[in-house]
């Protein structure tokens, strides 16, 4: 794989796919523009080395055709003031215009591709789509891990149409190193912290970490099913009904395999599902009917944070519980905050995405753990040991013998 600095863009037209797809307001503003503070590594490597860089991206869910509130011109006033250099705005990614704006395009100029999923042959991995693409650019350049794991045009197959002049941007290239680290070379001991609301999203990532792994521990809305498969009562807590024999196999091959698992003692219950619902602390599995769990209690909560500062690799993925109304985030606060006391004392920690991620990077700690990734889905599917289109399509073939 050729990675950014690899690469002499000097003169070249750069196709590179980014991962724009910011929060937007109701005004059309940016309200958090992490995702394009990463790629600017990228772009500036290949504007300073006297290139020009095409933008392509995609930007919310639109049904296949433009719609207004998903248009990436809205991207346009950050970009320029980022950038400070010449901006141009293509109205449709491929065609006509697209062409001959790039054409016209003057090193250390960028060209702002419209939404890739305005066309709905983007998602399909459509290869004409792609191939129109391609004839923007003279190297294609991928820094969306984030889409890794989709095999969408821009993302894996038009990499085909640039068989020697394709390039792992700076934050794929983080990504994919950051998550050797754990998965490779992981110092001991090395907890996983696993949470959030369905073990259904996680099971295959989960039996993979038991061979890797010393301390497991299971908190969230999955913590449920657990509780009530080893005979507790959980009320109306978060249940996946038909994966109560996994978690039973589960602990028992952890057992075998000699990985030490840690589930919630006691948790935080409410009698609604709202911030401020009544409230209550009670032991794991006894949880009164017309009540549930939304958060880990504190003798948990004392319990996960010892095992996480006394480790020296952590990877964390998932909330202990509904971080998002502030009485149920006491659990996922204590957690990160051990995160951040085991990175000071030496250990690597990797934070997983998704809402792991949002936590940590809401609770102002984003900067105090060794790396939190910009990829849910691609991070888990990646540590399930799956290939990602993403990462496949930058690979050079194996030259014959
Ligand atoms: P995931 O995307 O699977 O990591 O799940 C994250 C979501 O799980 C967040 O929106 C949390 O609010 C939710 N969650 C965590 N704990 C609980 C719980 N005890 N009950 C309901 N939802 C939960």
């Amino acid at each position: 794989m050729t990675t950014i600095d690899q690469y002499d863009f000097s003169g070249k037209k750069a196709l590179v796919r980014v991962d724009f797809n910011v929060p937007l307001n109701n005004n059309f503003e940016i309200t958090d523009d992490t995702r394009i503070r990463a790629a600017v590594p990228t772009i500036r490597k290949i504007l300073n080395d006297g290139g020009s860089v095409i933008l392509m991206s995609h930007l919310g869910r639109p049904k296949g055709g433009p719609e207004e509130k998903y248009s990436l011109k809205h991207l346009l006033p950050t970009l320029r003031e980022t950038f400070q250099t010449t901006i141009k705005f293509s109205p449709d990614c491929v065609g006509a215009e697209a062409l001959e704006l790039a054409t016209g395009l003057q090193p250390g100029e960028i060209l702002l591709l419209e939404n890739l999923r305005f066309h709905k042959e983007e998602e399909k991995g459509d290869q004409i789509f792609a191939e129109k693409l391609s004839l923007l650019g003279d190297v294609y350049v991928n820094d969306a891990f984030g889409t890794a794991h989709r095999a969408h045009a821009s993302t894996a197959i038009v990499a085909d149409y640039f068989p020697h002049d394709k390039v792992c941007g700076t934050v794929m290239q983080s990504e994919l190193e950051n998550a050797q680290k754990v998965l490779q070379y992981a110092d001991r001991p090395f907890t996983a912290i696993m949470g959030g609301a369905k073990i259904s999203d996680k099971i295959q990532v989960i039996e993979q970490l038991l061979d890797r792994v010393d301390n497991l521990i299971i908190g969230g809305g999955m913590s449920y099913t657990f509780a009530k498969a080893q005979g507790g009562t959980i009320g109306n807590s978060l249940l996946e009904e038909d994966k109560l024999q996994f978690t039973l196999d589960l602990l028992k091959k952890a057992e075998e395999k000699g990985v030490k698992i840690y589930l919630p003692s006691d948790t935080v219950i409410a009698d609604a599902f709202d911030n401020n619902a009544n409230r209550d602390v009670v032991t794991s599995g006894t949880i009164p009917d017309g009540w549930m769990g939304l958060d880990i209690g504190p003798e948990t909560r004392a319990t996960f944070a010892e095992v996480v500062r006394n480790s020296k690799t952590v990877l964390w993925n998932g909330p202990m519980g509904v971080f998002e109304f502030e009485n149920f985030a006491i659990g996922t606060k204590a957690i990160a905050e051990a995160v951040v006391e085991a990175t000071k004392s030496g250990a690597y920690s990797l934070i997983g995405g998704g809402d792991s991620a949002a936590a940590v990077t809401q609770m102002g700690h984003a900067h105090d753990v060794s790396y939190v990734s910009t990829g849910g889905g691609a991070l888990l599917e990646y540590m399930e040991g799956k290939q990602l289109p993403g990462v496949l399509a930058l690979q050079f073939e194996e030259s014959p013998l």
